[in-house]
């Protein structure tokens, strides 16, 4: 089984024994659990393009609490292992922010940098056509993740309006803003983790004057967060592309190496040019820091270079990015970890503000979207930090708690269990 999966599978069991004392029906609520580890419906089948077949599946994890909501991946090394460990994610990282959808994940088995656009496009349509009896505004509302974009969802959007016979552009979010997309949807998840980092500080007494930051990962999610949390007077003095990381105590000009990265292709090119000091990502992360946030890559932070974690607190932005056996040794040595799910959780609320925009054909300001974001996020935190102190547990634990709480809550009322 994908390590993924067998690590998410992990967490809801451990997280169901810490919770598992509040339900005076133990019986109702193991069964809900036991259900909970399994999703509703695994869809699947082959798309044809051209000469070539592609195995494609969506997975619909659970929508005890509103639609499955998840994004579609084309990816030659993803499993349906890995699409089912990351709808349940979805539905866990969800209920953790508070909004009323499941979780659910699309996944191609390909390369698409071996396709041409002509390939792309066709690929995108036929996989819309696979999964048009199953999504709606009100079933399952796809959105993009790895390797796909707001043009791929413009033409899905298209099969699945033709086949059902009405405009319905809250059945995809992550659109391109003419055809109902959300403003603010670019920077979403890098300023929903910057709200996390303010409410984590604010709470743990921490000062952005006097506090250092070291980010792995400069795509959309590191430069946003990064960008953001500067302006918000955090200092950041190491940032990471895949080549390695460009590294200054005093601190970093994020907009400066964007438009350095954007001339020169990389940040090993940068430092070269720009005399800016190199080291690799393993060093990175183990800088002295205040904060670390891991914004790039699953398992990065993993039993071979646990030990040499220096971070005060560790920042989940990226999916995944800390193994099952790191976890447990960083909270050992009394090390912060701010799980995924809340940290990287702007993204996906944002898409809901999408939904909600569409369903009322009435679009928000950015500025609107931001102070709904922050709102969210806040209360979000709020409810994992009170968990965290009743039960005595780590951020993560409470995290899942929290989530799961509302989702089997959801499914008792609706009588499932
Ligand atoms: P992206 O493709 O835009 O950027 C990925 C970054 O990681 C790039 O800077 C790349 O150079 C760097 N990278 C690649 N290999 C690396 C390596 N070996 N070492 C160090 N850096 C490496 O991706 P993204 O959208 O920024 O997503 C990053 C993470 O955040 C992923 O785990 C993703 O699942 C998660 N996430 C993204 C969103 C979103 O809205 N984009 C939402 C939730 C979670």
């Amino acid at each position: 089984m994908e390590a993924i999966l067998t690590a998410t599978l992990t967490q809801i069991e451990e997280s169901s024994k810490v919770l598992e004392t509040d339900y005076p029906d133990k019986k109702s609520f193991r069964k809900a659990i036991e259900l909970i580890k399994i999703p509703q419906r695994v869809i699947k089948g082959k798309i044809k393009v051209g000469p070539k077949t592609f195995s494609a599946f969506r997975i619909e994890h659970n929508d005890a609490r509103g639609p499955f909501k998840g994004g579609i991946r084309f990816h030659p090394d993803s499993s349906l292992d890995e699409a089912q460990a990351l709808a349940t994610l979805m539905s866990l990282k969800c209920a953790v922010a508070g909004i009323p959808y499941g979780g659910g994940k699309g996944i191609v088995i390909v390369d698409p940098s071996k396709l041409t656009t002509s390939e792309l496009k066709t690929l995108s349509q036929e996989y819309a056509k696979l999964i048009t009896p199953y999504i709606g505004p009100w079933k399952d509302v796809p959105a993009p993740d790895v390797n796909t974009n707001g043009q791929i969802m413009a033409w899905m959007l298209e099969v699945y309006e033709a086949k059902v016979g009405y405009l319905a552009p809250g059945t995809f979010t992550g659109k391109p803003l003419e055809l109902g997309g959300s403003q603010g949807r670019t920077e979403a998840t890098g300023q929903g983790g910057a709200y996390v980092l303010s409410a984590y500080c604010k709470e743990n007494g921490v000062s952005p004057k006097n506090s250092t930051i070291a980010v792995q990962g400069f795509g959309n999610v590191g430069f946003w967060f990064a960008k953001i949390a500067k302006k918000l007077g955090f200092k950041i003095v190491a940032i990471s592309d895949s080549t390695g990381a460009i590294y200054d105590k005093q601190g970093l000009d994020i907009d400066n190496l964007a438009v350095l990265k954007e001339k020169l292709g990389n940040f090993k090119e940068v430092a070269k040019k720009d005399k800016k000091q190199f080291i690799t990502n393993e060093e990175l992360l183990e800088l002295p820091v205040t904060i670390l946030v891991p914004a790039a890559l699953e398992n990065s932070i993993n039993k071979d270079n646990m030990e040499k974690i220096s971070a005060q607190v560790v920042f989940e932005m990226a999916n995944g990015p800390t193994t099952a056996e790191a976890d447990h040794y960083l909270n050992e040595r009394g090390i912060d970890v701010i799980p995924d799910i809340l940290c990287n959780s702007g993204g996906v609320t944002v898409s809901y503000f999408e939904w909600v925009q569409n369903l009322n054909g009435y679009y928000w300001t950015k500025e609107r979207v931001n102070e709904e974001l922050k709102k969210t996020i806040t209360k979000a935190f709020a409810d994992i930090d009170k968990i965290k102190k009743e039960k005595r547990v780590s951020y993560r634990r409470a995290a899942n708690c929290l989530a799961l709480k509302r989702i089997v809550d959801a499914m008792m009322l609706r009588g499932r269990v």
